[in-house]
């Protein structure tokens, strides 16, 4: 079964295919803004449309993708910080490119093909700017900024049925004077001293020095590096308004023709049940997870849990499951290396057809663990056939490669954490919340006598083996 995914924009499941002569499929998701670190939440979108990447892989062939995802490295937030810290914007800007870079091999999340930069293409988003504006789809407002007209698209509000009264709303109501409607969006922003330092570009048809808005950026990398419609375009949810009909409404307007054939969005992620929170100490970057003795490919692995278009509630919790489904698949793996005695096969076994046949529906990660682990269940390395081990050696192999899970490299530092422990620690937290100190402590010298430490946190707790 081909990969189908639901499409915000009809509303509906749809099979990806490529619509280019060339058979190439085109794929674009927004980047991160560098400007500090990108937290777990952030993650899970960049793990999911991984997952998405390799299903396209599997499909077409690795040489009929082409993946790009943008880097913000000029908006408000990174100014803020480069004058805050008095650094230049590219001082600051590579630093957390690099940052987000290693949390991305730490994650196992391949590389896109092209990572295009916004400020390495101001002439391109002063290009279309340029045309918006003779098109009569912008105009240059009375503090000098580029706003887009929305009234001149009647497509707008397409992506996100957006109604009038609360386009009003959610407006930045500072701009409101200088334009024509309070929904219009800024394409160019004018060169305020104060604000921005010595962040400026000339802008289009001599308005005066300014820098792009957040929106025509990406229009502008779409264009210029997968041409003007694209197969796939991607984000998180809170990306669908503005950001993503802005996008429709910018290129749709400067090309002439549809930007995306398909639209993608993942869902938010909760921690302990809420929105994350510096103040609740539940905002975890991938170092956060790191420090409390969880491996990375667990953060990946319970990050793909849960359905990737439903919200997702992150516990302490899931990474130590997440750590023991991988110990098992580890351990299951080199079981039928074992048996398969380094027999080639021809094909992949069928019986794990429909782990990957559940990907594709829709993503479906939950449901295609499920049947990973029922399958697992069903075939012991030990009681199988050289063969048929190593056919379910090749069948598991491209399952990991779907998730991204590298048991092989990335996890060779994890800690694998027995059931009993697990168990043990569980009783003792639960004691300790309900305030059976003697209990509590009697489980922890149990612990000990095991050889483990446990350490408390004010959210949680984490294992350590004892050193010998
Ligand atoms: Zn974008």
């Amino acid at each position: 079964m081909a990969l189908k995914l639901y499409d915000s924009l009809t509303r509906s499941l749809k099979e990806l295919t490529p619509s280019h002569a060339d058979g190439v499929f085109r794929f674009y998701n927004c980047g991160p803004t560098v400007y500090a670190s990108a937290h777990i939440g952030n993650f899970r979108t960049f793990i999911v449309n991984d997952v998405i990447r390799r299903l396209l892989e599997l499909e077409f062939g690795k040489d009929k993708i082409k993946h790009v995802r943008n880097l913000t490295d000029v908006d408000d937030k990174t100014i803020k910080r480069s004058r805050e810290e008095g650094r230049s914007l590219a001082d600051v800007t590579k630093q957390w490119t690099e940052k987000f870079w290693s949390d991305c091999k730490a994650l196992n999340c391949l590389d896109p093909h092209e990572q295009p930069t916004a400020t390495g293409h101001i002439k391109e988003q002063v290009n279309m700017i340029e045309v918006l504006m003779e098109k009569g789809n912008a105009y240059r407002g009375a503090d000098g900024s580029v706003y887009f007209k929305i009234d001149s698209f009647p497509g707008y509000g397409a992506l996100s049925r957006i109604k009038e009264r609360e386009l009003k709303i959610t407006d930045d109501a500072a701009d409101s004077d200088h334009k024509d409607s309070v929904s219009d969006f800024a394409l160019w922003k004018a060169y305020k001293p104060a604000e921005d330092g010595d962040v400026r570009w000339t802008s289009p048809q001599g308005a005066g020095e300014g820098r792009p808005g957040w929106h025509i950026e990406c229009s502008a990398m779409i264009k210029k590096h997968l041409g003007e419609t694209i197969d796939l375009h991607t984000g998180g949810v809170d990306l669908l308004f503005p950001h993503h009909e802005n996008e429709i409404a910018q290129s749709q307007c400067c090309n002439g023709t549809t930007m995306a054939n398909h639209w993608y969005h993942g869902e938010h992620l909760l921690v302990n049940g809420k929105k994350m929170s510096k103040s609740d100490g539940t905002f975890y970057t991938v170092d956060d997870i790191i420090e409390k003795g969880y491996s990375a490919a667990a953060l990946r692995y319970a990050l793909l849990a849960g359905h990737p278009r439903k919200q997702l509630n992150f516990t302490l919790k899931s990474l130590r499951d997440a750590q023991s489904a991988l110990s098992q698949l580890r351990k299951y793996r080199a079981g039928l290396v074992r048996t398969a005695n380094g027999l080639i096969p021809k094909s992949p076994s069928s019986d794990f057809a429909l782990v990957i046949l559940a990907l594709n529906d829709d993503l479906n990660s939950p449901g295609a663990l499920g049947i990973l682990f029922r399958e697992i269940h069903l075939f012991k390395p030990s009681e199988l056939l050289p063969e048929h081990a190593a056919e379910i050696l090749l069948a598991i192999d491209n399952i990991l490669f779907a998730f991204g899970l590298d048991l092989t490299e990335s996890v060779a530092d994890e800690l694998a954490i027995p059931e009993e422990i697990t168990a043990l620690a569980e009783k003792r937290w639960a004691a300790k919340q309900s305030k059976d100190w003697a209990a509590a402590d009697a489980l922890r010298a149990e612990l000990t006598e095991a050889g483990w430490s446990m350490l408390d946190r004010k959210d949680g707790y984490s294992l350590e083996p004892l050193k010998k």
